[in-house]
């Protein structure tokens, strides 16, 4: 993937796609100006956040850069949701923090990941956990953001079309499979991630530039690692514990590298069927 560059403008045609983006989760009331109350958040002052991606250095910067795949994400399921599915998109924006956030599901720290909050309806990217990813888990390339995020958005559009609230009563009516169930939900999201990993070419801005010049076999070898290196069997050996199935909540390294692999070979997200609906 590289930088992503879009197809025929120049820098300017980048610094006008990211400026628009951060206008519209910062005058939202929320996004990267809300994520500063949990304390100690990377941004610091955010007054400042406008310049720093309109600079040259732009795609440099993580938020920045991120905020560009957010773009991409949302731009292929405005498309997806009505072709795939016949509903419509509703976006939802992402909350770049660090450390600690409070969201409409509680607080969080940075411990828990990203994640997606169906009570508000937001992404919650912690932008330390993609150090973690790189340092500690060894999940290197810049792919492995957009796959992250690709897989929290694939949480939105569980609960845009139902599949989140439907998969939360059948685990209170059988308690004894919510792992199991979990695990579906999960799978599937990362499913969710391949089929934009295919399309996210096809993706253009507001003003019809294309967001991603091209992705690479590299780059979806990266998420796929990626899937590999956040499977529950993986993070149990690494935290020296022994591995149990029971626990799992989010699928195996194999099968997340499954899924992934099935969204983006199908490109199509109606194949992403986890649960077994047919
Ligand atoms: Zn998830």
């Amino acid at each position: 993937m590289g930088i992503p560059l879009p197809g025929g403008g120049g820098r300017g045609g980048i610094v006008g796609i990211i400026i628009a983006v951060l206008v519209a989760l910062v005058g939202g009331g929320f996004g990267l100006n809300a994520a500063t109350g949990g304390g100690g958040s990377e941004q610091g002052d955010n007054t400042s956040l406008d310049q720093k991606c309109s600079g040259d250095q732009a795609l440099q910067e993580l938020d920045c850069r991120n905020t560009l795949y957010v773009n991409s994400i949302q731009a292929y399921w405005r498309k997806a949701l009505p072709e795939s599915f016949g509903d419509q998109y509703t976006p939802s924006k992402t909350v770049f923090f660090s450390q600690a956030v409070n969201t409409g599901c509680g607080n969080a720290d940075s411990g828990v990941g990203p994640f997606y909050c169906p009570a508000d309806d937001l992404v919650y990217i912690d932008l330390s956990f993609y150090k973690l990813l790189a340092d500690q888990l060894g999940a290197e390339g810049e792919f492995a953001q957009p796959y992250v995020l690709a897989h929290e958005y694939g949480h939105h559009v569980q609960d845009l079309l139902g599949t989140e609230a439907q998969m939360r009563r059948q685990q209170q009516r059988d308690p004894n499979n919510a792992n199991a169930l979990s695990v579906k939900l999960e799978l599937q999201a990362d499913c969710y991630a391949g089929a934009w990993a295919k399309n996210a070419t096809g993706t253009a801005d507001a003003d019809g530039q294309k967001i991603f010049k091209s992705i690479t076999e590299q780059d979806i070898q990266q998420a796929i690692d990626t899937a590999e290196k956040i499977g529950d069997d993986a993070i149990q050996k690494r935290s020296g514990r022994p591995v149990n199935p029971d626990e799992f909540t989010h699928g195996t390294s194999e099968q997340r590298k499954q899924w992934f692999t099935k969204g983006y070979s199908t490109g199509d997200p109606k194949s992403c069927d986890t649960f077994g609906n047919g």
